[in-house]
């Protein structure tokens, strides 16, 4: 550890004269949070020992103004305090011991380099003091600018400069900024006074206030903050500097920064850390200004000159608004030195980063200074266009390209949008859950959206919250709108699962689904039929027709990802991108798809196989009565009988899914949920049975004793399935095992239907997926009944069939017992969504809603493990079972078919974890495709 007194002073570094510009070598930016720092560390580092790679200690701010210091460009000088110093202060509520000192020594140093003094002498040097943490959060925090004015320091200003004016327009804003962040005198109060003043002059802007006026409201506000803080403004200016600095630390905990931290998911243990910047003015007439500048635009990615110039103003006038920019490229007709200086200094910014910059500038008298740069943000298409741009200079290589997309960003552009440049007026926002531009009737339950569809309408349903009944309205409806539960809710998760549009958590909206409509927080009422427009990008729900923009993204994989001609930049971005991903991935890509037209789809998408196909869907609908004879069979030869009559369904159905993945492997899982689900309501049966039974004492028809009768078997089967813990019950293999001849029927399915694709010329790959085993004893019976079973098939139809047969691992026990599983296994697929269950002992559909948010809140969870993998829980498992299972049997081939396949931070860990594929929903297959070849990226 660096003691403190090897470092009494920074070297000198005349701000005439930059240091000559030194290339460092470049370095990733640390992933973990800086190291704890013993008591010697040092609290305060020279704009000129600082570098772009220390943002854990001298903030983002602090970091890249080092940067460019060290690049030679124009910087003022100054410090930063690190926010190792900010955590001190925020765990002890003093500033550390040490700080004073290490603040007076840069001080010192700082006031040297310049010939000036803090707030003192014929030429006194102001101060801005900064705020500027690790990840940015712009406008969170708070910053003071021209820190060290006084009574005294005014008029020595005004002499130095010959500029009146500008001295005291310098001290009223000290006065008000300082004011307001500082000493917490409410900020309306200043903005009141100097309306006043404007008034009484009869001017519009506060430029055309001259240093009388000015000096009359300086004296306004400084009354304003006797009154307000009980004693006059800071006339030490070393005072005003430990006051600001302290503020700067507060403001770390203010509201606004920590709401926008926990959107961002920031963790609040970070802290800021505080730069001390000699202060330039672009105040000081028409010859100065301020500005904002991008290397690019980040809207679209394109190559330009954007970003805007405020003549005569100091940096806090452009985002206040106060009076209206110019587009800078007006700044070539009114500085041409100063612009072309700035294009410069943009080329070498975005050379050094190798990425779009966002700049903050100020012109003070013809003279260029950099006061700030960061890596800017952008939206997704910006991101596409702009890595394969850079790609293209030879800025970046192919590797550098890929990790700049993120496959969050690679579903946004996936999805139709809203064209929102007229602005339209929202009626609520909400959580932005599943994107997407969505329009339609709102329809208030599920029957009524699934009917209004199939009559070609389309319509947004809106419920307070879903739950699985409202899942054939969710299918059929084009949009879901929820006034409640947040990412990971059923209509969250449900909707990104199935591509569809949702809103949720729009707690503004108040839903009577009994009286079909929703009322919103001014009272705007929206009946059952009224249309609506929500966008799931962004959460915005408007009223009426908003008209949407076609995806070209969506359109060119639903092309098979083949690159049409016309192919605009961005769609040829995305298929560069996405070519370089599949080149570098290791992990496999498949997709979850139960019905042939999914399976086509997912295929188009670029899936390389089916990771699982539930067979419950096929037993739903007109099949109902199927399983209902087969539960409520008597003999073996009336279940036979049912076997029988599901037999040809489900092989028809398997045959189609064979076809529309033929050359690909398709893993089906055979039945998992329990039989009671598709038996009827339990509380609407013994209602119905109770009526009919009570009719039936008065009319004694004998078709109705019947239908009673039949009600009364279901009701008596209805009851003895019924559990307590469906999910922890007769389920998955047990079932197959309890009921005779069921697993059967279904490998018996999948075989003939192998064997009619092989007849039909095919190259079908079925798989026989076992769920929920807990013990190789189970995999053991089941798999020497399919043996029988295929072996049959092979002697009826005379052909040999291959057909593995593996085992999901969704239970901890099967993860622990991996070893023994694999002898009989030849794969394994991981049910995250069971295993998360049972590792966590939390059932999703019962706990999601009633603790995740005070969860999330509390910051035990970051994000639901139901959304990212739990690596340290549920992916210890992962790991345990695929070393346990490969030790057994090398060639075990390894999967995923949870939610989480689709998840991005998850396709890392799986791939880490060395899986061999994922498998998610069709949609997300370009996704998972996308992360798993950033997966496979080495570090930079
Ligand atoms: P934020 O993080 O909110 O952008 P900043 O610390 O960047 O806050 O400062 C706010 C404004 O003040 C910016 O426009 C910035 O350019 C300007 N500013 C900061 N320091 C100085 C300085 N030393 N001289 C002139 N303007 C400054
Ligand atoms: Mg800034
Ligand atoms: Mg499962």
């Amino acid at each position: 550890m660096p003691d403190i007194r090897t470092h009494p002073h920074p070297p000198p570094h005349p701000p005439t004269a930059p240091a000559a510009p030194t290339t460092p070598p470049e370095q990733a930016p640390r992933p973990a949070a800086a190291e704890p720092a013993a008591p010697t560390a040092r609290l305060v580092y020279d704009l000129a020992d600082g570098r772009r790679d220390m943002a854990d200690l001298l903030g983002g701010k602090g970091a890249n103004l080092a940067e460019m210091t060290r690049l030679g460009l124009p910087v003022p000088p100054g410090f930063t305090i690190t926010t190792e110093a900010c955590r001190a202060y925020l765990r002890t509520g003093a500033e550390p011991p040490a700080l004073r000192d290490e603040v007076s020594a840069h001080l010192a140093a700082l006031e040297r380099r310049m010939g000036r003094r803090l707030g003192h002498g014929q030429d006194p040097l102001l101060v801005s003091v900064r705020s500027g943490a690790k990840f940015s959060m712009p406008g969170m925090m708070d910053t003071v600018l021209n820190v060290g004015l006084t009574d005294d320091s005014v008029p020595a200003l005004a002499a130095r400069t010959g500029d009146e004016r500008f001295a005291w327009d310098s001290y009223r804003r000290l006065i008000q900024m300082f004011g307001r962040t500082v000493l917490g005198v409410d900020g309306e109060l200043f903005e009141e006074r100097l309306e006043t003043a404007r008034r009484a002059v009869g001017v519009d802007t506060d430029t055309e206030l001259n240093a009388r006026h000015l000096r009359g409201v300086v004296r306004q506000f400084k009354d304003l903050v006797r009154e307000h803080t009980g004693r006059g403004f800071p006339q030490d200016p070393r005072e005003q500097l430990d006051l600001a600095i302290r503020a700067v630390f507060d403001s770390w905990n203010g509201e606004r920064a920590r709401v926008y931290r926990r959107q961002e998911r920031i963790p609040h243990d970070l802290g800021t850390a505080v730069s001390v910047v000699a202060m330039v003015f672009g105040n000081r007439g028409p010859d100065s200004g301020t500005g904002v500048a991008f290397t690019r635009d980040p809207a679209t990615g394109h190559q330009g000159v954007y970003g805007d110039y405020l003549a005569n103003a100091q940096g806090e006038d452009v985002v206040a608004g106060v009076r209206n920019t110019v587009p800078l490229a007006e700044l070539e007709r009114l500085d041409r030195r100063s612009y072309d200086e700035l294009l410069r200094v943009m080329e070498i910014l975005e050379n050094h980063y190798r990425d779009l910059c966002d700049i903050e500038f100020t012109i003070e008298r013809g003279k260029l200074w950099l006061l700030q740069t960061r890596v800017g943000k952008r939206t997704a298409a910006a991101a596409f266009r702009i890595a394969t741009q850079l790609l293209d200079q030879g800025l970046i290589d192919a590797d550098e390209a890929l990790r700049r997309v993120r496959g969050g960003q690679l579903s946004q552009l996936m999805f139709p949008r809203f064209d929102t440049r007229s602005r339209p007026a929202t009626l609520a926002t909400g959580i932005p859950a599943s994107p997407g531009a969505a329009v339609g009737a709102a329809v208030f339950d599920s029957a009524t959206a699934t009917a209004r569809a199939a009559e070609g309408e389309a319509v947004i349903l809106v419920r307070r919250e879903t739950n699985p009944d409202d899942l054939n309205g969710m299918l059929a409806a084009r949009g879901i709108l929820t006034s409640r539960g947040g990412k990971t809710s059923h209509a969250a998760v449900v909707a990104r699962g199935m591509g569809t549009t949702c809103v949720c958590g729009a707690e503004e909206l108040d839903v009577d689904p009994v009286r079909r409509r929703l009322t919103t927080s001014d009272g705007t009422v929206v009946n059952e039929g009224d249309v609506l427009s929500i966008d799931g990008g962004t959460g915005d729900v408007y009223p009426g027709e908003l008209p949407v923009v076609p995806s070209a993204v969506m359109e060119y994989f639903e092309n098979g990802c083949v690159l049409p001609p016309d192919a605009d930049d961005l769609v040829s971005a995305v298929h560069r991108l996405m070519t370089l991903a599949d080149r570098a991935r290791r992990l496999g890509v498949r997709a979850n798809a139960d019905t042939a037209d999914d399976a086509a789809r997912a295929r188009r998408f670029g899936a390389e196989g089916i990771g699982l196909t539930r067979t419950e869907h096929m037993f739903l609908g007109e099949r109902r009565g199927l399983v209902e004879r087969l539960v409520l069979a008597d003999t073996d030869a009336e279940r036979a009988a049912a076997l029988d009559a599901l037999l040809p369904l489900q092989r028809s159905d398997f045959r189609a899914l064979l076809a529309a993945m033929d050359g690909l492997p398709v893993t089906v899982r055979l039945l998992d949920p329990p039989l009671h689900e598709f038996l009827p309501d339990l509380t609407e049966l013994s209602v119905r049975v109770a009526t009919a039974e009570a009719r039936n004492d008065q009319a004694d028809r004998a078709d109705r004793a019947d239908q009673t009768g039949h009600d009364a078997c279901l009701l008596a089967a209805v009851r003895r399935l019924h559990e307590q813990n469906p999910m922890l019950g007769l389920r998955g293999v047990r079932l197959g095992l309890v009921v005779p001849g069921l697993f059967t029927m279904q490998v018996r399915a999948i075989a003939e239907a192998t064997a009619d694709r092989l007849a039909e010329g095919g190259d079908p790959h079925a798989e026989i997926m076992i769920p929920l085993v807990g013990t190789a004893r189970e995999l053991e019976i089941v798999r020497a009944d399919a043996e029988r079973t295929v072996a049959e098939v092979e002697a009826e139809r005379d052909r040999a069939l291959s057909l593995p047969l593996g085992t999901m691992i969704e239970l901890p026990r099967a993860a622990l017992t991996a070893d023994e599983l694999a002898a009989s296994a030849d794969f394994f697929s991981f049910g995250t969504n069971d295993l998360t269950q049972t590792v966590w002992g939390f059932s999703r559909d019962d706990v999601e809603a009633s603790f995740f948010a005070a969860y999330l809140e509390k910051g035990i969870f970051g994000v639901s493990p139901f959304e990212t993998i739990d690596a340290d829980g549920v992916g210890s498992l992962v790991r345990v079972a695929t070393e346990r299972g490969r030790a057994t049997r090398p060639d075990l081939k390894l999967g995923v078919c949870g939610e989480h396949g689709g998840d991005p931070e998850s396709v890392h860990f799986f791939h880490e974890a060395g899986l061999d594929y994922v498998s998610c929903s069709p949609f997300r297959v370009p996704v998972a495709r996308l992360e798993a070849g950033r997966a496979a990226l080495a570090a930079p």
